[in-house]
C-alpha cells in the first residue's frame, strides 16, 4: 500500500502543481526568442556605463508597463523595479538584472556593434557591453512577458529587479554597486528568494553552471604602511628599515594560504600589487606603503585571511622595531547560493537544460555583486552557456575584453530556466 501512497503524491505535485506551467513557459520563449534577440542587439548598440543607463532603463520600463506590470524608477539612480502580483497568495520571487556596460572598445565585426564612447576617468574612451549585461537585460524583459500572460495562474508575485552599475563605481569619494544600493533602498524588504544568472563566454549554449555555498569570492583591498626610522644608507643599525621589513611581511603574508586556509574547503588569495618606499639608493626611507587584493569565499574563511594579514604585518614589524598600519576596505561580498534553495531548485535546473547540461562550476575567484542581495534573502545565481556549440573556451575571448562575443542561441534557455525558477519556487 505504501509503494502506491508515494508515487501517487510526486505525481500529484507535478500534475496539480505550478510545473504544469512549463509546457505553456516553453511555448511562449519560443514564440518570443526572436524578439529578445531584437532588444538583446539594440541595447548592445546602445551601451551605457553604471548608473548612466537612462536610454535602458526606459526600454525596460516602457515594456514592463505594456505588460501591466506595476513599475517604479530611478530606484539606485537608474534601477528599474517592476511588480507582477500574482492571481494566488504567495510568495514573492525577485528575479535580477544588470544593465552597465564598461569602458571597453568594440572590435567585434558585428552589424549591431558598438560606437558609443564616453570619458571614463578623465579618458575618452569606447563603451561596450563586454561582459554581456545586454543579454540579461533582454532575458529578463522575456521573462516579464512570459510571466505577465500567465499572471492568474501564478501563486504568489514576481519582482523584476533591473539594477545599474553591476561593475561597480569608483569615483573619488564614491565606491558603489548597483547591488548594495538597490538592497538599501529596500529592493529586498518583501522578497522571499532572489534568482539571477550571468552569462558566460566560455560555457556552451545549452549549459547551466551552478555551486552551492560560497561560488565566488568576496573583494577586499588591503593596504599596509610600514613605518621605520630614516637613516643614510651606508648606517643601516642606525635606523629601522622599512623596506627589509616590508620584504619580510610579503613573504610572510605567503603562509596564510599554505599555512592558515583549509585549502580542501576553498581557495582564497592575497596579492600584493604595488610596493612604494624609497627615493634614492643611499637613503633608507622612513616608510613603505602596500597595496593589495584579497579573494575570499564565505564570511568565516574572510574573517581568518583578514586577522592573519593583521597578525603578520604588525608582528613581523614590531620585531624589526617598526610599526605597521593595515586597513582593509570590504567592496564585494562572497556570492553565496543558498545550500538549502540550491538543492531544491535543482530539479528545475535539470528540467530547463537536461540533466547532462547542468554542471557543478568551481569556484571563481572573480566577483558578482548578485552577493549583496544573497545577504538579504536566500538567493542563486548560475552561469548560461554564450559560447557557440563546439567553440574552445581557452580559445574564446574572455569578458571585459574587445572581442568578447555571445551566441544567441543561448538566450532561449535563460528565459525558461528564469521562468522556472518563478513557477518551480511558487510550487515548492
Ligand atoms: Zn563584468
Ligand atoms: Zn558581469
Amino acid at each position: 500500500m505504501k509503494k502506491l501512497i508515494i508515487p501517487f503524491i510526486l505525481l500529484s505535485g507535478m500534475a496539480f502543481g505550478q510545473t504544469k506551467l512549463r509546457p505553456a513557459i516553453d511555448k511562449r520563449a519560443a514564440e518570443i526568442e526572436s524578439k529578445v534577440i531584437e532588444w538583446r542587439r539594440d541595447i548592445h548598440q546602445n551601451p551605457e556605463l553604471g548608473n548612466q543607463e537612462v536610454r535602458t532603463a526606459k526600454k525596460i520600463a516602457d515594456h514592463l508597463r505594456s505588460l501591466g506590470i506595476e513599475v517604479t524608477e530611478g530606484v539606485a539612480v537608474t534601477g528599474v523595479v517592476g511588480y507582477l502580483k500574482g492571481g494566488k497568495p504567495g510568495p514573492t520571487v525577485a528575479l535580477r538584472a544588470d544593465m552597465d556596460a564598461l569602458p571597453v572598445t568594440e572590435r567585434v565585426d558585428l552589424p549591431f556593434k558598438s560606437t558609443k564612447t564616453a570619458i571614463y576617468n578623465g579618458q575618452e574612451t569606447g563603451v561596450m557591453h563586454a561582459c554581456g549585461h545586454d543579454t540579461h537585460v533582454a532575458i529578463l524583459m522575456g521573462v516579464a512577458e512570459i510571466l505577465a500572460d500567465m499572471k492568474d495562474q501564478l501563486q504568489g508575485n514576481v519582482k523584476f529587479i533591473f539594477q545599474p552599475a553591476e561593475e561597480g563605481i569608483y569615483e573619488p569619494g564614491v565606491t558603489t554597486w548597483g547591488a548594495k544600493q538597490m538592497v538599501e533602498e529596500g529592493v529586498m524588504d518583501d522578497v522571499d528568494a532572489v534568482f539571477g544568472l550571468h552569462i558566460s563566454a566560455q560555457t556552451e549554449v545549452g549549459k547551466i553552471g551552478y555551486r552551492s555555498g560560497p561560488a565566488q569570492a568576496a573583494v577586499d583591498n588591503l593596504e599596509i604602511i610600514v613605518h621605520g626610522t630614516q637613516a643614510h644608507g651606508a648606517s643601516p643599525w642606525s635606523g629601522v628599515d622599512p623596506i627589509v621589513t616590508s620584504s619580510q611581511i610579503v613573504t610572510g603574508l605567503q603562509t596564510i594560504l599554505s599555512r592558515s586556509v583549509n585549502i580542501t574547503e576553498n581557495p582564497a588569495v592575497v596579492t600584493v600589487g604595488a610596493i612604494h618606499g624609497g627615493i634614492r639608493h643611499n637613503i633608507i626611507p622612513e616608510k613603505v606603503e602596500m597595496i593589495g587584493t584579497i579573494r575570499t569565499f564565505g564570511e568565516e574563511q574572510q574573517a581568518l585571511v583578514h586577522r592573519r594579514i593583521t597578525e603578520i604585518a604588525t608582528n613581523i614589524a614590531e620585531s624589526a622595531g617598526a610599526r605597521a598600519e593595515v586597513s582593509i576596505q570590504k567592496l564585494y561580498p562572497s556570492t553565496v547560493n543558498d545550500p538549502n534553495l540550491t538543492s531544491k531548485m535543482l530539479a528545475t535546473l535539470e528540467a530547463a537544460a537536461g540533466k547532462e547540461n547542468v554542471r557543478v562550476n568551481p569556484p571563481v575567484t572573480g566577483a558578482e555583486d548578485f552577493s549583496f542581495y544573497q545577504r538579504e534573502k536566500p538567493g542563486l545565481f548560475i552561469g548560461l552557456g554564450g559560447m557557440k556549440k563546439g567553440g574552445d573556451p581557452t580559445k574564446t575571448p574572455s569578458h571585459h575584453t574587445p572581442d568578447f562575443y555571445i551566441d544567441e542561441s543561448g538566450f532561449i534557455l535563460g528565459l525558461r530556466v528564469m521562468s522556472y525558477f518563478v513557477v518551480d519556487y511558487m510550487n515548492k
